[in-house]
């Protein structure tokens, strides 16, 4: 073990993202707290943690405080996929607003550091392209996305709050569209909609026409990113962009996606949801300048191995969410 052992909470840690830091995290030797309230996620993601001496979960919900003793937070905890954070919009809300003050809170007290996972949905429907940290974002304040949007929005303002006024050591990072192994069967992405739809052989759904864009990460990529931001240099605290800059358009998604699952599934057409960005794409220059960061993983390689996952899945074990 290189790093020295730390007591690490990760909120939303069994979640799709959270799940894969916690592993890596368990792996490097820390002692890690995994705290969930599985309304997004099940026990099954970490389930091959729990046998693991530095490893306890805690059901619990952010929107509560918490007292433990830490010394690093990754605050992951939100539902994130469009589908499950429009279902409770004002929980959705109050997650990223109560629970960053809950979990800043705690940073405060123990002294530790805290990592936010934002989002590139805090530029909105951008008029500029690709996005970098320095634009402001163009977001609807009122309509359905904007509990995710603004909430989010207002957890970075919190974050940055604390640091100047309480010196809390903190590190942001917006993160673009990522997928791979242990997103939610049902959660209504795009990616695990179409891998699913092309499995059964059943009528792809693209939303608008399908000119849309969106970035795709793998996970692993992902997770390195967030390591590397959380222990690298003191005088770089973020936002910075994660994503792969690789950009697709969502027809081209499903085309892909039919193609390497060999599937007759046939592409339809369904009216576009209210608000749907046209375009993203992360400008991601200070994550290799400040980092040494970029993605590795191309999308046909990412893709295979989530293709893989979701053909193991008995979906049977699987509730959505929202039911
Ligand atoms: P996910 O839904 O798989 O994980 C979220 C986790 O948070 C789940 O385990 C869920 O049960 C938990 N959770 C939700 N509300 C909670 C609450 N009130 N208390 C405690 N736990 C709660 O989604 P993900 O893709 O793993 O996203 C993780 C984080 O990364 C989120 O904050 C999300 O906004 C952010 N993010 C993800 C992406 C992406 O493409 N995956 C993009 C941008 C931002
Ligand atoms: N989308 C789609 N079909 C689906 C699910 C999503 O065409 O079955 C589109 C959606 O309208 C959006 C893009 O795919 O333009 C990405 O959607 P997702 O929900 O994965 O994430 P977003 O980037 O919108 O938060």
């Amino acid at each position: 073990m290189s790093e020295i052992m730390k007591r690490v909470l990760v909120t939303g840690g069994a979640g799709f993202l959270g799940s894969h830091l916690c592993d890596r995290l368990v792996k490097a030797g820390h002692d890690v707290i995994c705290l969930d309230n599985f309304f997004t996620s099940q026990k099954s993601n970490v389930a091959h943690l729990l046998t693991a001496p530095n490893f306890d979960l805690v059901r619990h919900d952010v929107t509560h405080p918490i007292w433990l003793e830490v010394d690093e937070i990754y605050n992951l905890a939100c539902p994130a996929s469009p589908v499950h954070y429009q279902y409770n919009p004002i929980k959705t809300m109050k997650v990223s607003v109560m629970g960053a003050i809950n979990m800043l809170g705690l940073a405060k007290r123990c002294n530790a550091r805290i990592f936010q996972a934002s989002t590139s949905e805090v530029y909105g429907d951008p008029d500029i392209h690709p996005q970098p940290e320095s634009y402001r974002g163009n977001v609807n304040p009122i309509g359905v996305r904007s509990c995710y949007d603004e909430g989010k929005r207002a957890a970075e303002t919190l974050f940055f709050d604390y640091h100047r006024s309480n010196n809390v050591d903190i590190r942001v990072v917006r993160i673009f569209n990522t997928y791979g192994p242990r997103m939610h069967p049902y959660d209504g992405r795009v990616v695990s909609n179409f891998i699913l739809q092309a499995l059964k052989h059943e009528d792809i759904t693209i939303y608008g026409d399908g000119s849309q864009t969106r970035s795709f990460c793998f996970v692993d990529d992902l997770i390195d990113g967030f390591l590397k931001h959380m222990h690298g240099p003191d005088n770089f605290i973020g936002p910075v962009n994660l994503g792969n800059p690789g950009e697709f358009t969502i027809k081209e998604l499903a085309e892909m996606v039919i193609k390497q699952t060999n599937s007759n599934s046939k592409l339809v057409y369904m009216p576009l949801p209210a608000d749907d960005p046209t375009q993203r794409k992360p400008d991601i220059t200070l994550a290799k300048k400040h980092l040494d960061w970029e993605p590795k993983v191309p999308l046909s390689e990412g893709l295979q191995k989530t293709i893989d996952y979701f053909a193991s899945l008995d979906l049977r074990k699987y509730r959505k969410p929202t039911d």
